[in-house]
């Protein structure tokens, strides 16, 4: 038990350090409850478990988190990992660690469809137990991030999706609370772990200028520090190095060699007043040559998760870029931090300023989650983290003055839906800069940005705005107006795209069969109706690519249990609705065949469709073999015949051949009329000849009746001839 006796003098001592003697004995107590809890538990790396949790709790200490953290950070993985239930956690230690707990344990093995909506779900989980204390999320990174630590002994793949979820959830995270240690941390551990080739040729490059960069950051130091007391009284100037990640996204994102990035090297001054750090800035323009439009005052306007410090890069006398970052201490704690230090202030003095930061600090989760609680995809708030949060930002102001951070590549669209749904569904135009813009207008930082609404009722987005949008937030909002205020017309679209979809993909089906695989479809995705599942095509809730490989899985099912069917039941008989009789086949769809029209009385045979039940030709139409015994798919080719009883009215078409003349449509429908004949439609088209063709289709009952039909028409006097024929002319 050494091993854990040295990591648990090590945590002892910093408890020492920073609580009371009361609250060390609860972090004692939990300890002693977790080391029990997890007994011969062994992590991948073959030391006992309860290392993991200590080196968590240490982790909290350091960001100077409170006792409750440190006390949940021993017990986290307790309920998830052992017997002990989340009510055992309350009676020993309160609810406040029991909720703390039980924000960090993942959800069960709650059944669902595919390995990514688990994880939203999960995520979805931690979000609202964040939104309700802060403390959740710090204490899930500080796991994470030994996690991270500890990363090498697990076997690759899982290292590589746990390095990816880091980089892709974790480190965003860490980003928007301001805790910037973790994230670059989180990030440099994650590219080692997925692209350890580029992480080792940074390495190398850092490691081949140390000497040099040593001498040229401590030389510069020196300098600043010399020339900055003559003006302010009280300063630390520090010297850093861009992290590896932050490297690796400007090398390989965006194309820059290694002597491209400027902001390799860093030099921080840190002042008493924020007056001292323009002053600060002064003397440094003043000492070197800046590059232009690398200057960004965050002072003035802080980064959306409170970051505030004045840059600027300048151009030393080797001619080497660096950067210098000026900033009071306060702001050093919070870029340091993050939320974490506005929590900790906020515990010692209660104060109203800290309250506020707060709150303004964490307004994105409860922006996210209310964003996602009306979207029916999980999977939303996983794409909102993963695309909103990790791109650079731009920050764009309100009339009034507010600032709003965006992705680059915003929109005015996304800026008003960043503001409120109700502003972005009632848009109708947008002014930066006091000039009227299209509404694909990309924002730029700076911009003042008036949105133009119309209170008219009625008045919403459009559909085109999802094609324009570029922020996820956008998207779901836009979604989900649609969802709400145009149900009629989701569902029209949702069919009219079901439909093409299946249209493109030539599947056929009788309605009988659509409506089964409708019944399956709705099933799978937990629809109660066909129109709720139609509406979600409508309004982007379901992706119909996306669902596609399961729709044509259940198509293939369901039709070929009904080719099994026509193959099966060979002494069965049906009588379709169309009056024909099928020999061996029950409950089949029966379609007149569209190319020769055959109606009673006419020799007919029939052939099994793929999808769409019987199809019955004639038997001299030119698609049906002569020998159908021998045809390459003979035994699709089955008898019908037509049902005697029924009596049912058929479109029939015939084709006239006809002189050209004033009056032959007159004599025509003449004829109709007098023998009670109803017309469906009639077609014409001259001929160079100066002939007419003309193509009539009309409801007969019988070959017979057809048959008198045409030889009436066939005496009119401009009637050349009357054939059965094809649709076309
Ligand atoms: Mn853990």
């Amino acid at each position: 038990m050494d091993i854990v006796d040295k990591y648990y003098s090590e945590l002892k001592a910093a408890v020492d350090t920073a609580f009371s003697p009361d609250e060390a004995a609860i972090i004692e107590k939990a300890f002693q409850f977790a080391l029990v809890s997890h007994g011969e538990q062994l992590r991948k790396s073959g030391e006992p478990y309860i290392i993991h949790p200590i080196a968590v709790a240490k982790i909290l200490i350091g960001f100077g988190m409170d006792c409750q953290s440190v006390v949940s950070a021993l017990l986290h993985d307790v309920v998830e990992d052992t017997p002990v239930t989340s009510e055992e956690v309350r009676r020993l230690f309160g609810a406040d660690v029991q909720h703390l707990v039980d924000g960090v344990t993942k959800l069960g093995k709650v059944p669902l469809a595919n390995k990514e909506e688990q994880q939203a779900e999960n995520l979805r989980k931690l979000l609202l137990a964040m939104s309700e204390d802060i403390r959740v999320i710090i204490i899930k990174l500080a796991d994470r991030l030994h996690n991270m630590r500890t990363l090498q002994y697990v076997h690759e793949q899982k290292r590589r999706d746990i390095s990816k979820e880091t980089i892709e959830i974790y480190a965003p995270i860490a980003h928007r609370l301001g805790i910037r240690p973790v994230k670059e941390e989180l990030e440099d551990l994650a590219i080692s772990f997925l692209d350890p080739v580029a992480y080792k040729e940074i390495e190398d490059a850092l490691a081949d200028q140390e000497p040099l960069r040593k001498e040229f950051l401590e030389n510069i130091k020196d300098k600043i520090a010399t020339r900055i007391k003559t003006v302010v009284s009280d300063a630390t100037v520090q010297g850093r190095i861009k992290s590896v990640h932050g490297i690796y996204r400007k090398m390989y994102m965006q194309g820059r060699s290694f002597e491209e990035i400027y902001d390799i090297y860093a030099v921080r001054i840190i002042v008493d007043t924020v007056g001292d750090c323009y002053n600060c800035l002064g003397v440094i323009h003043d000492m070197y040559k800046p590059l232009q439009g690398r200057f960004k005052d965050y002072i003035s306007t802080p980064k959306p998760n409170m970051y505030q410090s004045l840059h600027t890069t300048l151009i030393g006398k080797e001619g080497i870029p660096f950067e210098v970052q000026i900033r009071t201490e306060e702001m050093h704690k919070t870029a340091e931090y993050g939320i974490a230090a506005h929590w900790k202030y906020k515990l010692g003095y209660k104060d109203k300023e800290a309250d506020k930061k707060l709150e303004k600090g964490i307004g994105w989760v409860k922006h996210l989650l209310e964003a996602q609680s009306e979207a029916d995809d999980a999977t939303d708030i996983l794409n909102t983290i993963k695309h909103d949060f990790v791109s650079d930002e731009v920050f764009v102001f309100t009339p009034k003055g507010d600032v709003i951070a965006l992705p680059v590549g915003a929109t005015v669209i996304d800026f008003a839906y960043a503001i409120h749904s109700a502003v972005g569904n009632k848009m109708t135009g947008a002014k930066v800069d006091k000039r009227i813009v299209q509404l694909n207008y990309v924002v730029k930082t700076g911009e003042i940005i008036e949105i133009l609404t119309s209170s008219q009722p009625g008045k919403g987005p459009s559909r085109d705005w999802l094609n324009i949008v570029t922020t996820n937030e956008a998207r779901t909002k836009i979604r989900n107006w649609f969802k709400k205020e145009r149900r009629e017309e989701n569902i029209e679209e949702g069919k009219a795209q079901y439909e093409a979809q299946l249209r493109r993909n030539n599947m056929t089906l009788t309605d009988e069969q659509e409506e089964q695989l409708l019944t399956v479809i709705i099933e799978k995705q937990k629809m109660a109706t066909v129109d709720d599942f139609f509406a979600a095509l409508g309004y982007g809730g379901i992706v119909l690519s996306k669902i596609m490989p399961m729709l044509r899985d259940e198509y293939n099912k369901i039709v070929k249990a009904a080719n099994d069917t026509a193959v099966k039941y060979k002494q069965a008989k049906t009588v379709s609705s169309e009056g024909v009789v099928v020999e061996g086949i029950t409950n089949c769809l029966i379609k007149l065949s569209r190319c020769c029209n055959p109606i009673p009385g006419d020799d007919i045979i029939g052939f099994i469709t793929r999808g769409h039940g019987v199809s019955v030709h004639k038997k001299d139409c030119p698609n049906v073999p002569d020998d159908i015994y021998n045809a390459p798919e003979a035994h699709r080719w089955i008898k019908v015949y037509w049902n005697s009883t029924v009596k049912t009215e058929f479109a029939a078409s015939m084709l006239l051949t006809c002189l050209a003349g004033k009056t032959i449509m007159n004599d025509i429908f003449t004829a109709l009329n007098a023998i009670h004949v109803t017309v469906q439609s009639i077609n014409t088209r001259g001929t160079k000849d100066g002939r007419v063709l003309i193509n009539l289709t009309i409801n007969a009952n019988s070959v017979e009746h057809l048959k008198s039909v045409m030889q009436r028409l066939g005496k009119l006097s401009g009637v050349l001839s009357v054939d059965r024929s094809g649709m076309d002319i």
